[in-house]
Protein backbone atom coordinates (compact mmCIF):
# COMPACT_ATOMS: atom_id res chain seq x y z
CA UNK A 1 0.00 0.00 0.00
CA UNK A 2 1.36 3.21 -0.86
CA UNK A 3 1.52 5.67 2.34
CA UNK A 4 2.69 9.01 0.48
CA UNK A 5 1.77 8.57 -3.17
CA UNK A 6 2.57 11.13 -6.16
CA UNK A 7 -0.58 11.40 -7.12
CA UNK A 8 -3.91 11.09 -5.84
CA UNK A 9 -7.18 10.48 -8.66
CA UNK A 10 -10.40 11.34 -7.37
CA UNK A 11 -12.27 8.45 -9.02
CA UNK A 12 -11.66 5.93 -10.92
CA UNK A 13 -14.11 6.43 -14.35
CA UNK A 14 -12.38 6.36 -17.39
CA UNK A 15 -10.50 9.89 -17.38
CA UNK A 16 -9.45 9.37 -13.32
CA UNK A 17 -8.01 5.54 -14.41
CA UNK A 18 -6.28 6.82 -18.16
CA UNK A 19 -4.82 9.58 -16.04
CA UNK A 20 -3.21 7.23 -13.41
CA UNK A 21 -2.16 5.02 -15.95
CA UNK A 22 -0.42 7.83 -17.98
CA UNK A 23 1.28 8.99 -14.96
CA UNK A 24 2.20 5.65 -13.52
CA UNK A 25 2.93 4.33 -16.91
CA UNK A 26 6.07 7.53 -17.02
CA UNK A 27 6.70 6.78 -13.32
CA UNK A 28 4.87 8.01 -10.94
CA UNK A 29 3.37 6.43 -7.87
CA UNK A 30 -0.55 6.88 -8.40
CA UNK A 31 -3.18 6.36 -6.11
CA UNK A 32 -6.91 6.13 -7.06
CA UNK A 33 -9.66 6.88 -5.02
CA UNK A 34 -13.43 5.50 -6.37
CA UNK A 35 -16.36 5.64 -3.88
CA UNK A 36 -17.97 2.24 -5.27
CA UNK A 37 -16.89 -1.12 -4.93
CA UNK A 38 -15.81 -1.48 -8.17
CA UNK A 39 -15.24 0.67 -11.60
CA UNK A 40 -17.92 1.34 -13.95
CA UNK A 41 -20.55 0.98 -11.90
CA UNK A 42 -23.68 1.94 -11.72
CA UNK A 43 -24.04 2.45 -15.97
CA UNK A 44 -25.51 5.61 -17.15
CA UNK A 45 -23.97 6.55 -20.52
CA UNK A 46 -24.89 5.29 -24.11
CA UNK A 47 -21.02 4.31 -24.49
CA UNK A 48 -21.27 5.54 -27.79
CA UNK A 49 -17.57 6.07 -29.66
CA UNK A 50 -15.91 7.28 -32.11
CA UNK A 51 -13.63 4.40 -33.67
CA UNK A 52 -11.39 6.58 -35.36
CA UNK A 53 -10.59 8.97 -32.13
CA UNK A 54 -10.09 5.90 -29.99
CA UNK A 55 -7.21 4.67 -32.55
CA UNK A 56 -6.22 8.48 -32.29
CA UNK A 57 -5.99 7.82 -28.55
CA UNK A 58 -4.00 4.37 -29.39
CA UNK A 59 -6.79 2.69 -26.86
CA UNK A 60 -7.62 -1.26 -28.75
CA UNK A 61 -11.02 -1.64 -27.23
CA UNK A 62 -11.66 -5.35 -25.89
CA UNK A 63 -13.85 -7.43 -28.04
CA UNK A 64 -16.01 -8.18 -24.99
CA UNK A 65 -16.55 -4.38 -24.22
CA UNK A 66 -17.46 -3.92 -27.84
CA UNK A 67 -21.94 -4.31 -27.99
CA UNK A 68 -21.85 -3.03 -31.40
CA UNK A 69 -20.31 -1.30 -34.88
CA UNK A 70 -22.61 1.40 -36.08
CA UNK A 71 -22.38 2.77 -39.19
CA UNK A 72 -24.25 5.98 -39.38
CA UNK A 73 -27.27 7.34 -38.33
CA UNK A 74 -30.79 8.75 -39.14
CA UNK A 75 -32.34 12.12 -37.92
CA UNK A 76 -35.39 12.56 -37.41
CA UNK A 77 -37.06 15.82 -37.70
CA UNK A 78 -40.16 17.03 -35.06
CA UNK A 79 -42.64 15.99 -37.83
CA UNK A 80 -41.32 13.16 -38.53
CA UNK A 81 -38.92 13.45 -41.88
CA UNK A 82 -35.39 11.29 -42.09
CA UNK A 83 -32.27 12.23 -42.67
CA UNK A 84 -29.93 9.60 -43.47
CA UNK A 85 -26.23 9.61 -42.96
CA UNK A 86 -24.63 6.10 -43.72
CA UNK A 87 -21.20 5.85 -44.32
CA UNK A 88 -19.61 2.41 -46.12
CA UNK A 89 -17.62 1.65 -42.68
CA UNK A 90 -18.70 1.12 -39.00
CA UNK A 91 -17.67 4.75 -38.06
CA UNK A 92 -18.84 4.38 -34.23
CA UNK A 93 -18.55 1.41 -31.54
CA UNK A 94 -21.48 0.98 -28.72
CA UNK A 95 -19.75 -0.18 -26.05
CA UNK A 96 -20.44 -1.42 -22.97
CA UNK A 97 -19.32 0.94 -20.10
CA UNK A 98 -18.99 -1.17 -17.10
CA UNK A 99 -16.22 -3.61 -19.87
CA UNK A 100 -15.08 -0.64 -21.09
CA UNK A 101 -14.07 1.18 -17.68
CA UNK A 102 -12.68 -2.49 -16.32
CA UNK A 103 -10.31 -2.51 -19.25
CA UNK A 104 -8.87 1.40 -18.68
CA UNK A 105 -8.57 0.11 -14.68
CA UNK A 106 -6.72 -2.93 -15.98
CA UNK A 107 -4.31 -0.87 -17.79
CA UNK A 108 -3.83 1.31 -14.88
CA UNK A 109 -3.14 -1.37 -12.34
CA UNK A 110 -0.64 -3.29 -14.83
CA UNK A 111 1.22 -0.09 -14.65
CA UNK A 112 1.46 0.40 -10.78
CA UNK A 113 -1.62 2.46 -10.08
CA UNK A 114 -3.45 0.79 -6.55
CA UNK A 115 -7.19 1.23 -6.51
CA UNK A 116 -8.79 2.11 -3.36
CA UNK A 117 -12.02 1.20 -3.60
CA UNK A 118 -14.79 2.52 -1.07
CA UNK A 119 -12.71 5.52 -0.86
CA UNK A 120 -15.16 8.25 -1.15
CA UNK A 121 -13.26 11.50 -0.95
CA UNK A 122 -14.94 13.75 1.47
CA UNK A 123 -12.58 16.87 1.08
CA UNK A 124 -8.64 18.35 -0.09
CA UNK A 125 -6.42 18.67 2.56
CA UNK A 126 -4.58 22.21 2.34
CA UNK A 127 -1.32 23.34 3.58
CA UNK A 128 -0.43 27.39 3.41
CA UNK A 129 -3.57 27.10 0.48
CA UNK A 130 -1.97 24.21 -1.53
CA UNK A 131 -3.34 21.19 -2.14
CA UNK A 132 -1.49 18.43 -0.17
CA UNK A 133 -3.76 15.76 -0.10
CA UNK A 134 -7.43 14.03 0.14
CA UNK A 135 -9.80 13.63 3.33
CA UNK A 136 -11.87 10.16 2.97
CA UNK A 137 -15.21 9.40 4.43
CA UNK A 138 -14.93 7.83 7.43
CA UNK A 139 -11.10 8.50 8.98
CA UNK A 140 -8.21 7.61 6.50
CA UNK A 141 -6.48 10.35 4.38
CA UNK A 142 -3.69 10.22 1.67
CA UNK A 143 -1.13 13.05 1.52
CA UNK A 144 0.08 13.81 -1.98
CA UNK A 145 1.70 16.18 -4.27
CA UNK A 146 -1.07 16.48 -6.54
CA UNK A 147 -4.72 15.93 -6.87
CA UNK A 148 -6.26 15.16 -10.38
CA UNK A 149 -10.07 15.41 -9.83
CA UNK A 150 -11.71 13.04 -12.41
CA UNK A 151 -15.15 12.55 -9.55
CA UNK A 152 -17.38 13.40 -12.63
CA UNK A 153 -19.85 16.14 -12.80
CA UNK A 154 -20.58 16.84 -9.22
CA UNK A 155 -18.00 19.08 -8.86
CA UNK A 156 -17.89 18.81 -4.99
CA UNK A 157 -14.45 18.48 -4.86
CA UNK A 158 -13.29 20.72 -6.97
CA UNK A 159 -15.16 23.61 -5.56
CA UNK A 160 -12.86 23.69 -2.11
CA UNK A 161 -10.43 25.02 -4.56
CA UNK A 162 -12.50 27.99 -5.02
CA UNK A 163 -12.60 27.31 -9.26
CA UNK A 164 -15.66 28.12 -10.69
CA UNK A 165 -17.29 24.24 -10.48
CA UNK A 166 -20.37 23.67 -12.79
CA UNK A 167 -23.69 25.08 -12.11
CA UNK A 168 -26.96 22.89 -12.17
CA UNK A 169 -28.18 25.34 -15.17
CA UNK A 170 -25.24 24.12 -17.45
CA UNK A 171 -26.30 20.89 -17.51
CA UNK A 172 -29.18 18.56 -19.11
CA UNK A 173 -30.84 16.39 -17.00
CA UNK A 174 -29.80 12.78 -18.85
CA UNK A 175 -31.62 9.67 -19.01
CA UNK A 176 -31.24 6.43 -20.42
CA UNK A 177 -33.65 3.09 -20.57
CA UNK A 178 -32.40 -0.66 -21.71
CA UNK A 179 -34.86 -1.67 -23.19
CA UNK A 180 -35.72 -4.90 -25.24
CA UNK A 181 -38.38 -6.12 -28.30
CA UNK A 182 -36.80 -3.39 -30.58
CA UNK A 183 -38.69 -3.21 -34.02
CA UNK A 184 -37.79 -2.32 -37.24
CA UNK A 185 -34.42 -0.31 -36.36
CA UNK A 186 -31.43 -0.92 -38.90
CA UNK A 187 -28.99 -2.70 -36.08
CA UNK A 188 -26.51 -0.65 -37.35
CA UNK A 189 -27.51 2.46 -37.41
CA UNK A 190 -28.00 4.87 -34.05
CA UNK A 191 -31.59 6.57 -34.62
CA UNK A 192 -31.68 10.60 -33.17
CA UNK A 193 -34.84 12.13 -32.85
CA UNK A 194 -34.99 16.39 -32.62
CA UNK A 195 -37.60 18.40 -31.37
CA UNK A 196 -38.63 20.56 -28.55
CA UNK A 197 -41.34 18.76 -27.34
CA UNK A 198 -39.10 15.13 -27.59
CA UNK A 199 -36.16 16.80 -25.78
CA UNK A 200 -35.89 20.20 -24.99
CA UNK A 201 -32.50 21.88 -25.86
CA UNK A 202 -31.13 18.00 -26.82
CA UNK A 203 -32.41 15.06 -28.59
CA UNK A 204 -33.23 11.77 -27.88
CA UNK A 205 -32.32 8.87 -29.15
CA UNK A 206 -32.11 5.21 -29.87
CA UNK A 207 -28.37 2.97 -30.19
CA UNK A 208 -29.79 -0.77 -30.86
CA UNK A 209 -27.89 -4.09 -30.28
CA UNK A 210 -27.42 -6.30 -32.64
CA UNK A 211 -29.71 -8.87 -30.13
CA UNK A 212 -32.55 -6.76 -30.36
CA UNK A 213 -32.04 -5.09 -27.15
CA UNK A 214 -31.39 -0.98 -27.59
CA UNK A 215 -30.05 1.65 -25.22
CA UNK A 216 -33.45 4.11 -25.54
CA UNK A 217 -32.63 8.07 -24.12
CA UNK A 218 -32.74 11.78 -24.02
CA UNK A 219 -31.78 14.63 -21.95
CA UNK A 220 -33.49 17.67 -21.31
CA UNK A 221 -32.94 21.35 -19.68
CA UNK A 222 -36.45 21.66 -18.18
CA UNK A 223 -39.48 19.01 -17.16
CA UNK A 224 -39.40 15.61 -15.64
CA UNK A 225 -36.57 13.15 -18.09
CA UNK A 226 -38.86 10.41 -16.98
CA UNK A 227 -42.27 11.86 -18.47
CA UNK A 228 -40.33 13.03 -21.85
CA UNK A 229 -38.73 9.00 -22.15
CA UNK A 230 -42.16 7.80 -21.48
CA UNK A 231 -43.76 9.71 -24.00
CA UNK A 232 -41.25 8.84 -26.12
CA UNK A 233 -41.27 5.22 -25.92
CA UNK A 234 -45.23 5.51 -25.71
CA UNK A 235 -46.74 8.82 -28.32
CA UNK A 236 -43.68 9.81 -30.60
CA UNK A 237 -45.14 9.28 -34.15
CA UNK A 238 -41.85 7.43 -35.12
CA UNK A 239 -40.05 5.65 -31.66
CA UNK A 240 -43.04 4.46 -30.14
CA UNK A 241 -43.81 2.17 -33.71
CA UNK A 242 -39.98 0.70 -32.72
CA UNK A 243 -41.19 0.38 -29.28
CA UNK A 244 -43.86 -0.54 -28.73
CA UNK A 245 -42.91 -4.09 -27.65
CA UNK A 246 -40.27 -3.02 -25.48
CA UNK A 247 -40.15 -3.66 -22.17
CA UNK A 248 -37.76 -1.43 -19.45
CA UNK A 249 -34.89 -3.17 -17.94
CA UNK A 250 -32.60 -1.00 -16.31
CA UNK A 251 -33.02 2.59 -16.25
CA UNK A 252 -30.45 5.55 -15.20
CA UNK A 253 -30.54 9.38 -14.82
CA UNK A 254 -27.44 11.40 -14.83
CA UNK A 255 -26.65 14.98 -15.43
CA UNK A 256 -24.77 16.01 -18.69
CA UNK A 257 -22.68 19.02 -18.42
CA UNK A 258 -22.85 21.33 -21.74
CA UNK A 259 -21.96 24.48 -20.90
CA UNK A 260 -18.24 24.10 -22.39
CA UNK A 261 -15.03 23.58 -20.17
CA UNK A 262 -14.99 25.44 -16.61
CA UNK A 263 -12.51 28.48 -16.86
CA UNK A 264 -10.00 26.80 -14.93
CA UNK A 265 -8.85 23.50 -14.71
CA UNK A 266 -6.13 24.09 -12.44
CA UNK A 267 -4.94 25.48 -8.86
CA UNK A 268 -1.66 24.67 -6.76
CA UNK A 269 -1.26 20.84 -6.87
CA UNK A 270 -4.64 20.40 -8.36
CA UNK A 271 -5.84 19.58 -11.80
CA UNK A 272 -9.42 18.86 -13.11
CA UNK A 273 -9.81 16.61 -15.54
CA UNK A 274 -13.35 14.74 -17.97
CA UNK A 275 -16.90 15.89 -16.65
CA UNK A 276 -15.43 17.48 -13.40
CA UNK A 277 -14.06 20.26 -15.65
CA UNK A 278 -17.18 20.01 -18.48
CA UNK A 279 -14.37 18.89 -21.28
CA UNK A 280 -17.57 17.41 -22.67
CA UNK A 281 -18.96 18.29 -26.28
CA UNK A 282 -21.89 20.82 -26.02
CA UNK A 283 -23.65 19.00 -29.27
CA UNK A 284 -23.93 15.42 -28.40
CA UNK A 285 -23.14 15.94 -24.79
CA UNK A 286 -20.02 13.08 -25.52
CA UNK A 287 -17.37 13.24 -22.95
CA UNK A 288 -15.59 10.38 -22.80
CA UNK A 289 -13.06 11.34 -25.97
CA UNK A 290 -12.51 14.55 -25.13
CA UNK A 291 -11.84 13.41 -21.73
CA UNK A 292 -9.53 10.75 -22.56
CA UNK A 293 -7.85 13.56 -24.41
CA UNK A 294 -7.82 16.08 -21.87
CA UNK A 295 -6.81 12.85 -19.16
CA UNK A 296 -3.67 11.77 -21.13
CA UNK A 297 -2.28 15.36 -21.11
CA UNK A 298 -3.20 15.62 -16.99
CA UNK A 299 -1.25 12.63 -16.62
CA UNK A 300 1.47 13.80 -18.27
CA UNK A 301 1.75 17.23 -16.47
CA UNK A 302 1.09 15.96 -13.01
CA UNK A 303 4.24 13.29 -13.57
CA UNK A 304 6.42 16.54 -15.32
CA UNK A 305 5.31 18.19 -11.98
CA UNK A 306 6.64 15.27 -9.80
CA UNK A 307 9.68 15.21 -11.77
CA UNK A 308 10.59 18.58 -10.93
CA UNK A 309 9.68 19.15 -7.62
CA UNK A 310 6.60 22.26 -8.49
CA UNK A 311 3.17 21.75 -7.78
CA UNK A 312 2.70 25.50 -7.83
CA UNK A 313 -0.04 26.67 -9.74
CA UNK A 314 2.38 28.46 -12.44
CA UNK A 315 3.59 25.26 -13.49
CA UNK A 316 0.29 23.16 -13.56
CA UNK A 317 -1.10 25.98 -15.42
CA UNK A 318 0.61 23.89 -18.26
CA UNK A 319 -1.94 21.21 -18.14
CA UNK A 320 -5.13 24.14 -19.81
CA UNK A 321 -2.49 25.06 -22.14
CA UNK A 322 -1.92 21.77 -23.55
CA UNK A 323 -5.29 20.53 -23.63
CA UNK A 324 -7.08 23.40 -25.12
CA UNK A 325 -4.37 23.21 -28.24
CA UNK A 326 -5.68 19.28 -28.61
CA UNK A 327 -9.58 20.40 -28.03
CA UNK A 328 -9.76 24.03 -27.17
CA UNK A 329 -11.23 25.11 -30.86
CA UNK A 330 -13.77 22.22 -31.08
CA UNK A 331 -15.35 23.16 -28.30
CA UNK A 332 -15.65 26.31 -28.74
CA UNK A 333 -17.36 25.68 -31.89
CA UNK A 334 -19.73 22.65 -30.84
CA UNK A 335 -20.27 25.54 -27.48
CA UNK A 336 -22.26 27.90 -30.49
CA UNK A 337 -23.61 25.05 -32.84
CA UNK A 338 -25.48 23.88 -29.38
CA UNK A 339 -26.38 27.37 -28.70
CA UNK A 340 -27.49 27.68 -32.47
CA UNK A 341 -29.36 24.24 -32.23
CA UNK A 342 -31.47 25.44 -29.03
CA UNK A 343 -32.74 28.80 -30.66
CA UNK A 344 -34.30 26.48 -33.96
CA UNK A 345 -37.87 26.27 -33.56
CA UNK A 346 -39.13 22.47 -34.70
CA UNK A 347 -40.24 24.40 -38.08
CA UNK A 348 -36.59 25.93 -38.60
CA UNK A 349 -35.34 21.96 -37.57
CA UNK A 350 -38.04 20.61 -40.07
CA UNK A 351 -36.47 22.69 -43.05
CA UNK A 352 -33.13 21.69 -42.23
CA UNK A 353 -33.61 18.05 -42.35
CA UNK A 354 -35.38 19.15 -45.46
CA UNK A 355 -32.62 21.00 -47.33
CA UNK A 356 -29.63 17.85 -45.62
CA UNK A 357 -32.00 15.80 -47.87
CA UNK A 358 -32.46 18.18 -50.88
CA UNK A 359 -28.95 18.58 -51.14
CA UNK A 360 -27.42 15.72 -50.64
CA UNK A 361 -25.04 16.75 -47.87
CA UNK A 362 -24.34 13.06 -46.79
CA UNK A 363 -21.54 12.73 -48.84
CA UNK A 364 -19.62 15.81 -47.76
CA UNK A 365 -20.35 14.94 -43.91
CA UNK A 366 -19.23 11.24 -44.86
CA UNK A 367 -16.19 12.47 -46.44
CA UNK A 368 -14.96 15.23 -43.84
CA UNK A 369 -17.06 14.92 -41.11
CA UNK A 370 -15.86 13.87 -37.39
CA UNK A 371 -17.89 12.89 -35.11
CA UNK A 372 -15.50 14.50 -31.67
CA UNK A 373 -13.42 17.25 -33.96
CA UNK A 374 -16.92 19.06 -35.24
CA UNK A 375 -15.27 22.17 -35.08
CA UNK A 376 -12.10 21.54 -37.72
CA UNK A 377 -14.27 18.83 -39.70
CA UNK A 378 -16.55 21.72 -40.87
CA UNK A 379 -13.57 23.96 -42.04
CA UNK A 380 -12.97 22.13 -45.14
CA UNK A 381 -17.29 21.03 -45.90
CA UNK A 382 -17.59 25.32 -46.66
CA UNK A 383 -16.60 25.30 -49.99
CA UNK A 384 -19.09 22.68 -51.01
CA UNK A 385 -22.57 24.35 -51.75
CA UNK A 386 -24.57 21.75 -50.12
CA UNK A 387 -23.01 22.70 -46.46
CA UNK A 388 -23.18 26.59 -47.51
CA UNK A 389 -26.63 26.24 -47.88
CA UNK A 390 -27.54 24.75 -44.41
CA UNK A 391 -25.19 26.98 -42.46
CA UNK A 392 -26.50 29.83 -44.47
CA UNK A 393 -29.98 28.26 -43.35
CA UNK A 394 -28.30 27.85 -39.40
CA UNK A 395 -27.29 31.36 -39.60
CA UNK A 396 -30.34 33.20 -40.74
CA UNK A 397 -32.44 30.88 -38.23
CA UNK A 398 -29.96 31.72 -35.27
CA UNK A 399 -29.96 35.79 -35.76
CA UNK A 400 -33.70 36.04 -36.50
CA UNK A 401 -34.26 34.05 -33.03
CA UNK A 402 -31.36 36.50 -31.32
CA UNK A 403 -33.58 39.88 -32.62
CA UNK A 404 -36.48 37.78 -30.83
CA UNK A 405 -35.24 38.04 -27.77
C1 LIG B 1 -27.38 9.39 -20.42
C2 LIG B 1 -25.93 9.64 -20.79
C3 LIG B 1 -25.44 9.13 -21.98
C4 LIG B 1 -24.11 9.37 -22.34
N1 LIG B 1 -23.65 8.85 -23.52
C5 LIG B 1 -22.38 9.09 -23.90
C6 LIG B 1 -21.87 8.54 -25.11
O1 LIG B 1 -22.57 7.82 -25.83
N2 LIG B 1 -20.57 8.82 -25.46
C7 LIG B 1 -19.77 9.63 -24.68
O2 LIG B 1 -18.62 9.88 -25.06
N3 LIG B 1 -20.23 10.15 -23.52
C8 LIG B 1 -21.50 9.89 -23.10
N4 LIG B 1 -21.95 10.40 -21.91
C9 LIG B 1 -21.02 11.21 -21.09
C10 LIG B 1 -20.04 10.28 -20.35
O3 LIG B 1 -20.76 9.35 -19.61
C11 LIG B 1 -19.14 11.13 -19.45
O4 LIG B 1 -18.63 12.21 -20.17
C12 LIG B 1 -17.98 10.29 -18.91
O5 LIG B 1 -18.45 9.22 -18.12
C13 LIG B 1 -17.05 11.18 -18.07
O6 LIG B 1 -16.04 10.38 -17.49
P1 LIG B 1 -15.35 10.86 -16.13
O7 LIG B 1 -14.30 9.85 -15.83
O8 LIG B 1 -15.00 12.29 -16.21
O9 LIG B 1 -16.53 10.79 -15.03
P2 LIG B 1 -17.42 9.57 -14.56
O10 LIG B 1 -17.56 8.54 -15.60
O11 LIG B 1 -18.67 10.21 -14.02
O12 LIG B 1 -16.60 8.93 -13.36
C14 LIG B 1 -16.44 9.61 -12.13
C15 LIG B 1 -16.03 8.58 -11.09
O13 LIG B 1 -15.71 9.26 -9.89
C16 LIG B 1 -16.29 8.59 -8.80
N5 LIG B 1 -16.45 9.61 -7.73
C17 LIG B 1 -17.24 10.70 -7.76
N6 LIG B 1 -17.07 11.44 -6.65
C18 LIG B 1 -16.15 10.78 -5.91
C19 LIG B 1 -15.55 11.05 -4.64
N7 LIG B 1 -15.85 12.15 -3.94
N8 LIG B 1 -14.64 10.18 -4.17
C20 LIG B 1 -14.30 9.05 -4.87
N9 LIG B 1 -14.85 8.74 -6.07
C21 LIG B 1 -15.75 9.60 -6.59
C22 LIG B 1 -17.59 8.02 -9.34
O14 LIG B 1 -18.05 6.94 -8.58
C23 LIG B 1 -17.15 7.62 -10.75
O15 LIG B 1 -16.66 6.29 -10.76
C24 LIG B 1 -23.26 10.16 -21.51
C25 LIG B 1 -23.76 10.68 -20.31
C26 LIG B 1 -25.09 10.41 -19.94
C27 LIG B 1 -25.61 10.96 -18.65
Amino acid sequence: MKTQPDIVVVGGGPCGSYAAYTAAKLGAEVVVCEEHKKVGAPKHCAGHLNISSLKRLGLRVPRDAIENEISGAVFVSPSGREFVLRCRSPVTYVVDRERFDKHLADLATKAGVEYRFKSRVKSLLFDSGIVRGVALKGEGKVETNVVVDAEGCSSAVLKQTGLAGLKASETVRGIQAEVDGLEGVDEDMVEVYLGRNVAPDFFAWIIPRKDGTAKVGLATSTGNPHQYLRKLMEKHPVASKKLKNSQITGISVHPIPLAGPIPKTYSNGFLAVGDAASQVKPTTGGGVIFGLTCARTAGEVAYEAVKNRNFSESFLSRYQHQWKRLVGFDLSAMLWMRRMLNSLSDNRTDNIIGLCNRLGIDETLEKFGDLDFQGRSIIPMIKYPGTIAVISYFLVSWLTSQKKQ
